[in-house]
């Protein structure tokens, strides 16, 4: 399974990367059983998609 950061949406390396996990509840049932979704974010800061701070880091450093 290909884990995609919730925030960047750049894909994640498990064992190389440090990551949190967050679980969303999705829906509940009428029986009241919970349907759980998982979502995985960096641990590290990264850029929100569709925002412009890693391209402005990228300038920083040139
Ligand atoms: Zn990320």
């Amino acid at each position: 399974m290909i884990l995609l950061c919730e925030r960047c949406y750049a894909p994640i390396d498990p064992d190389t990367e440090g990551h949190y996990r967050l679980s969303h509840i999705d829906h509940a049932d009428a029986a009241g059983n919970v349907t759980w979704r998982d979502a995985v974010v960096h641990t590290a800061p990264c850029a929100a998609a569709g925002s412009h701070w890693a391209h402005e880091r990228q300038d920083r450093a040139a």
